[in-house]
């Protein structure tokens, strides 16, 4: 297994599913709560560990929002993305969709133009000093409701800056039916957005198909219970719909009891295109080497195999064919040189 865990750690990777303020290390939060006194957040990396520890779902979301209260000016912004991407390059990940919820920033007083401009300067440095390409996914905090929608609608369409692909909806599920959100992502699909919400998490099929049928959804968050209906499967896997699977997330927020019973081996044996995905990295004590070591062990793949697993997030992702071509290349290039 040491030699898989190099292997993974040397792989060229690309995310799909993952948190701008969720990827806040305790460095990272820890020097964004000094900078804040009075914080909710402890300010040292040790008792954050231990503040990191979820009850389940809603207690997920309170701590994840008490960080969020912590981004409080563009500056805060740009720190976070840049040192977000400093530590996705230490994982050798070249290329990632990084879910950005704008409504939570404008909502504590960051205007919008500001906050997409501190997103888009910490991207531009971000892939010329660290080789990481950064894309965006503007998405809805649910637990907002509709004027959160209409504004994430709103900085999307009219703001569009270069790095949004895609949009989508996040937060908790219960008690957030999907269809209500139709008219916002009508319109981010009618700017050239791609639609990506969350769904399925904690919550069963109904939710994805609601997924799909309202919200046009071209990949989906998690989806975890999709198992739970095979027409549904079929569905996925007929259309190529990916699904964004983070297993240790999963755990953590108790939408599955425990990795063994986790139904990633489901999803692959009935053909959906899986990707592995971080989520919440710090937050959830993993990152996306983690996930991949949890998949080649739950699915019992070699290098070959978890090499497919890069290739799928590189052909579920919204970066143009070149990119695509570029970045499939040095994987199997990658997957060559450690076979020899
Ligand atoms: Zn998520």
């Amino acid at each position: 297994m040491t030699d898989l865990t190099a292997f993974i750690a040397g792989l060229p990777k690309a995310e799909l599913h993952v948190h701008h303020v969720g990827s806040a290390s305790p460095r990272i939060v820890a020097e964004l709560a000094a900078r804040h006194p009075g914080a909710k957040v402890p300010d040292d990396p040790d008792a954050l560990a231990e503040y990191f520890t979820f009850r389940d779902f809603a207690h997920f979301v309170e701590i994840y929002l008490s960080v969020v209260d912590l981004i409080r000016d563009a500056e805060d912004v740009r720190l976070l993305t840049y040192e977000v991407a400093r530590e996705m390059a230490g994982q050798n990940i070249r290329y990632a969709e990084l879910t950005v919820t704008p409504y939570s920033s404008t909502n504590r007083g960051i205007p919008d133009g500001a906050f997409v401009e501190a997103i888009e300067d910490a991207r531009v440095a971000a892939e010329k000093e660290l080789g990481v390409v950064l894309r965006w996914c503007f998405d809805i905090p649910g637990e907002a409701g509709l004027p959160a929608a209409e504004e994430t609608a709103r900085i999307a369409c009219e703001l569009q800056p270069e790095g949004l692909v895609s949009f989508g909806l996040g937060g908790p599920e219960i008690g957030v039916p999907r269809p209500q959100f139709k008219p916002y992502f009508d319109r981010a699909i009618a700017a050239g957005l791609r639609s990506v919400p969350h769904a399925g998490e904690t919550t069963g099929p109904e939710t994805v198909w609601d997924a799909l049928t309202s919200l046009r959804a071209e990949r989906i968050g998690h989806g975890t219970s999709s198992t739970r209906d095979p027409r549904l499967l079929e569905h996925l896997a007929e259309r190529r719909i990916p699904l964004e699977v983070c297993p240790t997330s999963n755990i953590a927020t108790r939408a599955v009891t425990d990795l063994e019973q986790h139904p990633l081996r489901e999803m692959v044996a009935a053909g959906v295109l899986v990707t592995i995905n971080s989520d919440d990295p710090p937050m959830f004590g993993t990152d996306l080497n983690t996930e991949y070591h949890i998949a080649a062990r739950l699915l019992g793949l070699d290098a070959a195999g978890i090499a497919g697993l890069a290739k799928n997030a590189v052909d579920a992702s919204f970066m143009d064919e070149g990119g695509k071509k570029a970045l499939r290349a040095e994987i199997d290039g990658y997957l060559r040189e450690f076979a020899d």
